[in-house]
C-alpha cells in the first residue's frame, strides 16, 4: 500500500517536472534555474539543527572555498540568510578596525551601493569615484593609499553589474596590500562564472548569493576569504548583531550550524547547483556564458544598437545597451511583449543614460539567444520602431572592436 503510494507521488513529481515552464531570464539574477535545482527544494521536513544539515554546510561551505580555488587551510566561506547586498553590509561594518577608514573605489551602482552602507554605519570612508563607463584610475587610487595610511579596507566590484564593465581586481588588490589593506571584492555578478583564482586575484574576501552564478535560489550568500583576517576581527567594534561576520564564522566553526535559522530548502537547491557547477566544469560553464555573451552582441549588431561599455572592457555577462532614439521605442511595451513570451529583459542603472541590460548569467545556451532574438525583433516591427534602430549620436569609435571579455582580470 505504502509503495503504491510512494510510486503515486513520484510519477506525480515527474509530470510536475515536466509543466514548469521554462522562462528565459536575461536580467542580471536571479537567472535561469535547471528543472533539478528547482526540484531539489522539495524535500522532508528537517530541522536544520540535525547533524544531518550540518553535515551538508560543512561540505558546501569547503566547495564554495574550491570554487574560488581557494586553500581550505587559509580560506573558509561563511554562510547568511539574505540577498546579496547582506555580503557588502557584512563585510564592510565586520573588518574595519577602531580609527581606520574605508575606501570604495567606485565606478559603478554597486560600488555607490557600498559607499551608502558605509554612510548608514557611519564609518569613516573614501568615496573614490570614476566615471560609470571607465576603468578606475589606478595611479589615483594609489595617491590616495599614500596620502591616507589610516585606510585599513579597500573595496569594489568586480563586474559591475549596471553597465558590465570588468574592474582590474588584481591590480587594485596589489595596492591595497602594497599599503597594508584588506581587499575584498563584491564578485556577485562574476563568481562561479567568470574564473576567480582568489590568491592570485590578491582578494581577501570576495561573495556571491546563490541565484546568480551558481544558477540556484535567492535567500543564500556567502563570503570567502581569510580565515586569519576573520579571527583578527573579533577584536574590532561590533556594528551589528545579525550582520557580524565574526559572528557567523565561530558559530559555524564551533556547532557547523548558522547562528539563526538557514533558508533551508534553499540550501538544498545550492547544493544540487554547485554539484551541477563542478558537473559541467569551470572553464566549459565560462564558455557557455561567454557564447551567450557573444550571441546577445551578434542580436545587437544585427539590430544596429549601441552597447555603452567598450568592448574589451566588458566582463563578458551583462550588456548594457542605449535606447534607440525612436519616438516608438517603448522599454515597458518591448518588455511585456517579450515576457508574454517567456523572455524577461532588463532594465538599466546608470543614473546618466537610459539603457536596458541583457545579460547571459543562467542555465541557457547562444540557441536561446537566437529565440529571444526572434522575439524580440517581432516586438520591435510590432511596435514600429525602426530597424536597423536610429541614434542621433554617431557610435563610438571605439564600439567595432570585436568583443570577448578578455580585459583585465
Ligand atoms: C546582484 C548583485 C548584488 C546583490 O543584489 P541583491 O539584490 O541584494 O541580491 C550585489 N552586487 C552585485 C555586483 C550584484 O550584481
Amino acid at each position: 500500500m505504502q509503495i503504491e503510494q510512494q510510486r503515486k507521488d513520484n510519477k506525480e513529481q515527474q509530470e510536475y517536472i515536466g509543466h514548469i515552464k521554462r522562462n528565459i531570464l536575461l536580467n542580471p539574477g536571479p537567472a535561469t534555474t535547471t528543472d533539478t535545482v528547482k526540484m531539489a527544494q522539495v524535500v522532508p521536513d528537517i530541522c536544520p539543527r540535525e547533524k544531518e544539515f550540518a553535515s551538508m554546510m560543512k561540505g558546501m561551505r569547503e566547495d564554495l572555498v574550491r570554487i574560488v580555488h581557494g586553500d581550505l587551510e587559509k580560506h573558509t566561506s561563511v554562510l547568511f540568510c539574505g540577498s546579496g547586498t547582506i555580503n557588502i553590509d557584512i563585510c564592510l561594518n565586520s573588518l574595519l578596525p577602531e580609527g581606520k577608514k574605508i575606501l570604495v573605489i567606485n565606478n559603478g551602482a554597486y560600488s555607490s551601493r557600498a559607499a551608502e552602507i558605509c554612510e548608514y554605519y557611519q564609518l569613516p570612508f573614501i568615496d573614490l569615484r570614476f566615471p560609470a563607463d571607465e576603468l578606475p584610475d589606478l595611479a589615483a587610487v594609489e595617491n590616495i593609499l599614500k596620502e591616507n595610511p589610516d585606510i585599513a579596507l579597500v573595496h569594489t566590484t568586480h563586474n559591475e553589474t549596471g553597465t558590465g564593465i570588468l574592474n582590474p581586481v588584481r591590480e587594485i588588490g596589489a595596492l591595497a596590500h602594497k599599503y597594508g589593506a584588506v581587499f575584498t571584492v563584491d564578485t556577485t555578478s562574476t563568481y562561479a562564472m567568470r574564473p576567480i583564482r582568489i590568491e592570485e586575484d590578491n582578494i581577501d574576501f570576495c561573495m556571491a548569493s546563490a541565484q546568480k552564478g551558481l544558477m540556484a535560489m535567492t535567500g543564500l550568500s556567502f563570503i570567502v576569504g581569510s580565515r586569519e583576517i576573520i579571527e583578527k576581527s573579533a577584536e574590532y567594534p561590533k556594528r551589528s548583531y545579525y550582520c557580524n561576520l565574526y559572528l557567523q564564522y565561530h558559530f559555524f566553526e564551533t556547532t557547523g550550524e548558522m547562528h539563526f535559522t538557514p533558508p533551508v530548502q534553499t540550501i538544498y537547491a545550492a547544493r544540487q547547483a554547485i554539484d551541477e557547477y563542478f558537473a559541467e566544469g569551470e572553464e566549459a560553464k565560462w564558455q557557455r556564458h561567454l557564447s551567450v555573451f557573444e550571441a546577445i552582441h551578434h542580436g545587437l549588431d544585427k539590430l544596429g544598437f549601441h552597447d555603452i561599455i567598450k568592448r574589451e572592457w566588458q566582463a563578458g555577462l551583462v550588456v548594457a545597451v542605449k535606447y534607440p532614439d525612436d519616438a516608438n521605442w517603448d522599454f515597458e511595451k518591448v518588455h511585456d511583449y517579450c515576457y508574454e513570451r517567456g523572455f524577461t529583459i532588463y532594465p538599466g542603472k546608470i543614473a546618466s543614460q537610459s539603457t536596458f541590460r541583457l545579460c547571459a548569467l543562467g542555465a541557457i545556451t547562444a540557441k536561446d539567444i537566437e529565440d529571444f532574438f526572434r522575439v524580440f525583433e517581432e516586438a520591435l516591427r510590432h511596435f514600429d520602431v525602426k530597424i536597423p534602430v536610429r541614434y542621433e549620436e554617431k557610435r563610438q569609435p571605439w564600439a567595432n572592436l570585436t568583443s570577448a571579455g578578455n580585459g583585465p582580470s
